[in-house]
């Protein structure tokens, strides 16, 4: 299932088609269960040790407008997705766009058990001014605040200990409430790797991603083929998944055995 950049470009108005980075079905190191991953290109943030630096330059993505978000969502629910997760990039940057696709979302789920899922570098409270509705009752459960590399923890699916996860409603509660505490031995991740490059799905630990780093150089792969590390000048192209000029969502490319970067 594959869809090309004409296809997320649609008549709708700018402000309602979500300009992203990524979509990947299934994601299995943000949030519970296989789930869609939407991630949203743009981040005015600005974290220190950010790992999703390829996330960031605004505007440098396919527009995915909420009828295109319509049918990948349903033939994710169709393959048996639990959730959706909406991550970036900073998903408050574009809240009109982010307010449809979750409304697009609900729709499609009615009478399924499948969460929504909204990371955020701002405070709730600030999302919430944003993008009322998404924290209104539109979005399950918010991982919120910004990434401080000198607050590690443990906890799952979030990578400083600020970090806040709240479930919003009742589904959020039900699904997320035994999570708020859970510290797994490992950090959730998923390598996605082509022959071109490689892109990491979760929050991995420091030590984590060292390893995994020495892992693919011993495969072959170089700094500039990663999504987490900005390339050198003179390093080669980052490869179609920089900014993919397609959005992969097939369940062939998953690779990795381990769950976590947003
Ligand atoms: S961690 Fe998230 S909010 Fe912070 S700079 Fe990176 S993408 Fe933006």
């Amino acid at each position: 299932m594959e869809l090309t950049s004409t296809d997320t470009t649609g008549p709708e108005p700018a402000g309602t088609a979500l300009v992203v980075n990524r979509v990947h079905f299934p994601v299995t190191a943000l949030g519970p269960g296989r789930r869609l991953g939407v991630w949203v290109q743009g981040c005015s943030i600005g974290c220190a040790g950010c790992l999703a630096h390829d996330t960031w330059a605004a505007g440098a993505g396919p527009r995915l407008t909420p009828e295109a978000f319509r049918e990948v969502w349903r033939r994710a629910l169709e393959r048996g997705a639990e959730g959706l997760t909406v991550s970036g990039g900073e998903p408050g940057d574009q809240p009109e766009a982010l307010t449809a696709l979750l409304r697009v979302a609900r729709q499609e789920a009615a009478g399924r058990p499948a969460d929504l899922l909204v990371y955020s570098g701002h405070p709730l409270a600030e999302l919430e001014r944003r993008a009322p509705e998404v924290t209104g009752g539109l979005a399950d459960a918010v991982i919120g605040e910004p990434y401080r590399a000198d607050e590690p923890t443990t906890l799952i699916w979030r990578g400083s200990a600020n970090q806040t996860l709240t479930p919003l409603t009742v589904l959020g509660r039900e699904r997320y409430g035994p999570w708020l505490d859970h510290r797994p031995g490992r950090a959730p991740m998923q390598l996605v790797a082509s022959d071109h490059d490689a892109w990491l799905i979760g929050v991995p630990r420091a030590g984590e991603l060292a390893a995994l780093e020495r892992s693919l150089r011993t495969a072959g792969f170089r700094q500039g083929q990663v999504s987490w590390r900005p390339a050198r000048p003179d390093a080669p192209s980052a490869g179609p998944y920089a900014y993919p000029p397609t959005i992969p969502s097939g369940s062939g490319e998953t690779s990795g055995d381990k769950e976590s970067d947003r």
